[in-house]
């Protein structure tokens, strides 16, 4: 059975333990280090990033969750969450995870108002468009070159925008997977976890 943790600090994390026992995963909500052994991957859910940094903090979580993230176990952040996992983000009172080599400007969507929902092209999902709803969306400004662009967005005149990034077993999505029915996004980082998991027991 693959056990997904979920870290369960604040923001939407019941929606994705939800969404992952849906398609058949096993899910754990994580809120100390020892919660995070023996996990097979974690999702970072979205909330708010300044919250979710203090908490993070609070619970002693730093450390034990950039060592996980950079170990290889596939590590998923949604918004707030895309934010905890990236390189650099701008104006975050908090360090990040520092592990997905992005960088990311939290209020770049006007002062965290800014709400919409698009339907995207991600071809690693199939040909059919993945509806999605963007909160208070963080930008990815600028991408590592070992970061692969899954999705971009086109919003409000802007120039498009990586919305949907892969590094290895990272991934990371400015917008809400969970809260829509499409379970597409949550079987794509399941498929991540199974071929980790195949990797690590070929060594
Ligand atoms: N922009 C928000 C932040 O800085 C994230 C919003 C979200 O996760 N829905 O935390």
């Amino acid at each position: 059975m693959t056990t997904i943790g979920v870290l369960a600090l604040q923001g939407d994390f019941l929606e994705h333990a939800s969404m992952l026992r849906r398609i058949g995963a096993e899910t754990r909500e994580v809120r100390s280090a020892e919660q995070l052994r023996a996990l097979d991957g974690l999702i970072i859910p979205g909330g708010e990033s300044t919250t979710l940094g203090r908490l993070i903090e609070d619970f002693h979580l730093l450390e034990p969750l950039r060592v996980f993230a950079r170990s290889g176990i596939p590590t998923w952040g949604t918004c707030a969450g895309m934010i905890a996992l990236a390189r650099h983000a701008t104006d975050l009172p908090f360090p990040t995870l520092e592990a997905i080599d992005i960088e990311v400007d939290r209020n770049a969507y006007g002062r965290q108002v800014d709400s919409f929902e698009a339907d995207l092209d991600v071809p690693a999902l199939g040909a059919e468009p993945f509806h999605a709803v963007f909160i208070r969306a963080p930008v990815v400004t600028s991408t590592g070159e070992d970061v692969e662009v899954l999705a971009t967005v086109q919003h409000d005149g802007e120039a498009a925008a990586p919305v949907a990034l892969r590094q290895g077993a990272l991934l990371a999505t400015s917008f809400h997977p969970e809260l829509t029915p499409d379970s597409r996004f949550h079987e794509y980082f399941l498929e991540i976890v199974r071929s980790q998991g195949r990797i690590s027991a070929a060594k």
